[in-house]
């Protein structure tokens, strides 16, 4: 359920609000390992990735305020 949500790495600051709210929302506590979603860098390049657990709630849009995650169209 990944596919739901525009990713722009380059603007990502690994602050993990995603990480967090993903594993708040799905489990009711912080967690961000626990996560659907999962921001990690390799070199100069951010890398966000989804499991195939995501349900494409797509709480994380909501908390990303630097506008690395977009809802794809049609699931805004
Ligand atoms: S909330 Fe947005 S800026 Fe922060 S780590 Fe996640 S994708 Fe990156
Ligand atoms: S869409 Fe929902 S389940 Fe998927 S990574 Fe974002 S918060 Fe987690």
């Amino acid at each position: 359920m990944g596919d739901r949500v525009r990713v722009h790495p380059e603007k990502c600051t690994m602050c993990l609000y995603c990480q967090l709210v993903c594993s708040l929302k799905n489990y009711g506590f912080f967690s961000p390992p626990k996560a659907m979603i999962k921001i990690s860098r390799l070199g100069n390049e951010i890398n966000i990735e989804f499991s195939s657990k995501c349900k494409g709630c797509l709480e994380c849009i909501k908390w990303c305020f630097y506008g690395a995650l977009k809802p794809k169209k049609g699931f805004a």
